[in-house]
């Protein structure tokens, strides 16, 4: 067990020595082409050997998620590295980072801009509390780092996220120019900030959207449509809250249905 001892990979078995393995809560090691199939953000000291298992689980049908995704794309190369920030918020808020370092590993991370917020043990992720879009924007930082000698060694792009399991920093050697970060970190902070006006603007939709469907149901039952007129109307309402969740309805579209023809 000494710091210059092999030990076994708890998934392949391969022994490995203290260079190229990461410890579990549970005790046992990851080596690294194991912690290669994780999720690139994952903190592996924090996880025990079940739940490294189960990301491993999720880890296609993730990128199987981000191929099927039109990303948009901002990024930064330089020096035959690139760091690219991908977000879909114009349709269903998703995002994705690659970075030098996530570029290792086999899959891409499809992650949620609705949990973009620092991790705090007493919330609940099903009902978090609203944030302003400007303590979105204040939470994601970017922070210099010095070596012993107080020079800069580096600056680190930090989007905190809600599970303790994870930590999303984008790190960039000194030799990316201060102006392109700069630019890079305002339109990924700008770009995550505004998806909290998007999403509010979406319930606002649902609750409309809900509202009008159940008194297109009621219309039927007046009408006497019977429980097929009952179903459409309901079926019709799910179908556009659907498509509410997805960015598919503009806001025009809402004053169009309303004042438009019924379906
Ligand atoms: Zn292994």
């Amino acid at each position: 067990m000494g710091l210059f001892s092999k030990e076994a990979c708890c998934f392949c078995g391969k022994e490995v020595g203290v260079m190229s393995r990461s410890k579990l809560t549970s005790g046992e090691y990851v080596c690294t082409e194991c912690k290669y199939l994780t999720n690139p953000f994952l903190r592996l000291d924090h996880m025990n050997r079940e739940q490294v298992e189960a990301v491993m689980k999720e880890m296609e049908e993730s990128e199987q998620k981000f191929q099927s995704i039109e990303f948009r794309k901002t990024a930064i190369q330089r020096n035959g590295k690139a760091w690219i920030f991908y977000d879909s918020w114009t349709t269903t808020g998703e995002f994705a980072v690659v970075t030098p370092e996530t570029a290792k590993y086999k899959y891409h991370c499809v992650l949620d801009m609705d949990l973009v917020r620092p991790f705090d043990k007493m919330l609940n992720a099903d009902r978090l509390p609203k944030l302003t879009v400007s303590q979105v924007k204040e939470s994601i930082t970017l922070t210099e780092k010095k070596d012993a000698s107080g020079n800069l060694s580096e600056r680190v792009l930090h989007i905190p996220y809600f599970r303790n399991d994870m930590n999303i920093d984008m790190h960039f050697p000194t030799f990316v120019p201060e102006k392109e970060l700069g630019y890079f970190y305002n339109s990924v902070a700008g770009i995550l900030s505004r998806w909290v006006e998007k999403s509010a603007t979406r319930q606002k939709m649902q609750v409309d959207n809900m509202s009008r469907t159940i008194g297109d149901a009621v219309m039927a039952a007046v009408k006497g449509e019977g429980e097929e007129g009952i179903a459409k109307a309901i079926e019709q309402g799910l179908d556009k809250s659907q498509a509410i969740d997805e960015g598919k309805v503009k806001k025009k579209g809402l004053l169009g249905t309303l004042f438009g023809k019924k379906g």
